[in-house]
């Protein structure tokens, strides 16, 4: 059913920067600390006290600006957005309307089919966060609600996109995309479940060849890209739903319930908010000049998609390796110094993708926690090189530096890892495993070559691992031949 119709979304993502302090005061934005502990006149909304805009809320907006490709407004202004709720001690949230500080951006995005696509950014504006209500959370507080403003005033980005993408896919690759930039910026940890990269959906469909768009729907509430690509889709049959039973899509906004994957209707456009907008008299505004501009420009690091085509040419990566790897900063960080190191980059990668991430999910820690350093790895991938042990054996020594945090040499000699090189003792056991096994070597002479696996699996056995795998395989074939 859904086929007949084209399906339009717009996002607005709310990222938490993370400054140390907050927007307009110089209260601690840490988080989780105890209730109402880091406030001040400024953030509690006391008559009388003054905001004073945070510097580096400032520049960590036009940073992710310029990794946007926005225009930086030379002058923008804050304004007062008044609406009433416990939560928002002033009455008001002071945030940016006509004039935002970045305007016309737009992010590349990959679709499924292979290609690229265009995603308009329509503005990125600053304003406060406001604070949390703790409903009812200890037995002795059941029935009322309790209001902590710790977050009250914390530096948020608005990013409002334009109605661009055409499918759930596409919002959650612009959203990954998005991501991973502000992450790369460092102005944003990204953590979804905590709230510190939020995403409402705007979604409309209309039947394919209409100019015009179909009345959209706001999804709230969502907060990681699994539900968010589950609310657009539900969202989408049940629009289509209402057109085809003769109804009319309303224009409202929805609440997403993650317990069933449903959306629920929150207030439609009669009961929407008139925010009364204006100008907030007590801010200037705010001025950004060229050489501003430049400066964090300059402090840019190097992007994603930069990062990704250095890997592939100075490493000679696979570009799905150089995907991966790239996805995360941290995890790009770590292999590009290992293979800074190691120079033999797709083994480097190999590693990295594999035994760390499998090393790094187990013990449930981050990249930045890994108790095998880049270099350690770097270190153990050139005794595989240098052939002082198997590539199954260097398994064996990561577990060890893993568990011990010991370099690998240590471990090497500690344990009598070194491989076996040496024909002679190698010889010796090739030998000893054929006369073991007469009947499967009549059977290999008489043409069953699997019969070789068989022989390298029992010589590296009586080895424990430390033959060298090439020079077993050649000795077999030679004395099996006999
Ligand atoms: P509001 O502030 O009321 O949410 P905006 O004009 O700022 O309204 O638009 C919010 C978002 O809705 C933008 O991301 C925009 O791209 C998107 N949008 C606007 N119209 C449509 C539509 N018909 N279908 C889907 N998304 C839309
Ligand atoms: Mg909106
Ligand atoms: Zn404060």
């Amino acid at each position: 059913m859904t086929s007949k119709y084209e399906v339009v979304i717009g996002l607005e993502v709310h990222v938490q920067m993370t400054t140390n302090t907050k927007i307009f005061c110089g209260c601690s934005t840490e988080f989780g600390q105890e209730p109402n502990s880091q406030t001040c006149p400024v953030c509690l909304g006391l008559p009388g006290a003054l905001p004073v805009l945070n510097r580096k809320a400032v520049e960590f907006s036009i940073k992710t600006g310029l990794a946007t490709n926005c225009a930086i407004a030379p002058r923008s202004i804050f304004a007062r957005k008044n609406y009433f709720y416990p939560d928002l001690p002033k009455g008001y949230q002071i945030s940016q309307f006509e004039l935002p500080i970045c305007e016309h951006g737009r992010l590349d995005i990959e679709t499924e089919q292979g290609g690229h696509k265009t995603i308009g950014i329509t503005r990125i504006h600053m304003e406060e966060d406001a604070g949390k209500l703790l409903h009812g959370d200890t037995p002795e507080t059941a029935d009322t609600s309790l209001v902590d403003l710790n977050r009250a005033c914390t530096p948020l980005m608005e990013i409002v996109s334009e109605p661009d993408m055409r499918s759930s896919d596409e919002a959650i690759a612009y959203l990954k995309k998005l991501h991973q930039i502000v992450v790369y910026l460092g102005v944003c940890d990204g953590n979804m479940e905590e709230g510190n990269f939020r995403c409402d959906a705007n979604v409309s469909i209309r039947p394919w060849g209409q100019k015009e768009f179909g009345t959209r729907a706001e999804l709230k509430n969502i907060n990681s890209f699994r539900f968010i690509k589950q609310a657009i889709e539900y969202e989408i049959e049940r629009q289509a739903e209402v057109i085809e039973d003769g109804g009319r899509v309303i224009q409202e906004t929805r609440l997403f319930d993650s317990a069933n994957g449903t959306t629920r209707s929150m207030r439609g456009k009669e009961e929407a908010h008139d925010y009364r907008y204006f100008p907030d008299p007590d801010l200037l505004p705010l001025v950004v000049d060229s050489e501003w501009v430049e400066r964090c420009r300059q402090e840019l690091p190097e992007l994603p998609e930069a990062k990704l085509e250095r890997f592939i040419g100075d490493y000679d990566l696979p570009r799905y390796d150089a995907e991966v790897l790239t996805a995360d900063r941290a995890l790009a960080d770590y292999f590009d110094q290992c293979a800074k190191l190691h120079r033999d980059g797709k083994a480097c990668s190999n590693w990295v993708m594999g035994e760390v991430t499998r090393a790094l999910n187990e013990s449930g820690i981050a990249i930045s926690e890994s108790p095998v350093t880049p270099k350690m790895l770097a270190a153990m991938l050139g005794r595989i090189k240098d052939n002082t042990i198997s590539g199954k054996i260097a398994k064996t020594v990561f577990d060890e530096m893993w568990k011990s945090g010991k370099e690998a040499d240590s471990i090497i000699e500690e344990k009598g890892l070194k491989q076996v090189t040496d024909t002679g003792a190698i010889e010796k056991i090739v030998d000893e495993v054929i006369a073991a096994n007469p009947n499967q070597a009549e059977e290999y002479r008489g043409g069953k070559e699997k019969m070789l696996g068989f022989f390298v699996g029992q010589v590296m056995k009586a080895s424990k691992g430390k033959a060298n795998p090439g020079m077993v395989n050649e000795l077999l074939k030679q004395k099996l031949k006999a």
